[in-house]
């Protein structure tokens, strides 16, 4: 019987390192990162990535990076059963890296939240082009229970509406967490919202 055990166990150590779990292996890695994926997101066009770095490439484009297809923000869903597959699948080699990089994704997480929202503070939101622009919330509205609701006013050039978002909203962020960086999109999003085709 013990012996039988032990075979199984080595059988099961050879089957791991076989080409075919290298195999499953390399299927589990993000496109952008070509690292193993951590906290896996998976868009409407089906594709997965790690969700922070599909969040990065969002920042630059609103197409999915491998087959171009428009996303939103509220397009690609996490997908618990793919992470704790991932998981199980860790080699020694490979946990101190998805450790570390999944400690980034709980701290991007953490900075993104919006804290001790209240009327006039301003905050970054992100518009129906996928573009992060500046806003000031000008409402809030207590909702029992649940999140409370924010009647958000966006400043973009000329360009301007309000629109009203949950506190948890993954579109409001604190001011300046994206539009303070110096990305192309949202240069190119001021210039679109004002209409200067010249450019
Ligand atoms: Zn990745
Ligand atoms: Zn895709």
């Amino acid at each position: 019987m013990f012996e039988k055990l032990l075979s199984l166990i080595g059988a099961k150590r050879h089957r791991e390192d076989s080409p075919v779990s290298q195999k499953k292996r390399k299927r589990c890695k993000c496109p952008i990162c070509t690292e193993v994926i951590v906290k896996c997101v998976i868009t409407n066009c089906g594709h997965t990535f790690c969700e922070y770095c599909l969040e990065q490439s969002m920042m630059y484009s609103s197409s999915c990076p491998l087959c171009r297809k428009k996303i939103s923000a509220s397009s690609y869903i996490p997908c618990k059963s793919i992470d704790n597959f991932i998981r199980s699948q860790l080699t020694e080699k490979q946990k101190e890296s998805y450790f570390l990089r999944l400690d980034l994704t709980a701290k991007w997480n953490e900075d993104k939240k919006l804290k001790d929202s209240k009327v006039g503070m301003k905050i970054d939101a992100l518009n129906t082009d996928g573009i992060w622009c500046p806003a000031v919330i000008q409402l809030k509205i207590d909702n029992g229970e649940k999140n409370s609701l924010l009647y958000v006013h966006f400043e973009n050039g000329e360009c301007s509406y309000d629109e009203i978002l949950s506190e948890t909203s993954k579109k409001i962020a604190p001011a300046g967490f994206f539009t303070a960086r110096n990305i192309t999109k949202y240069r190119m999003g001021s210039i679109a919202a004002i209409g200067n085709t010249n450019y």
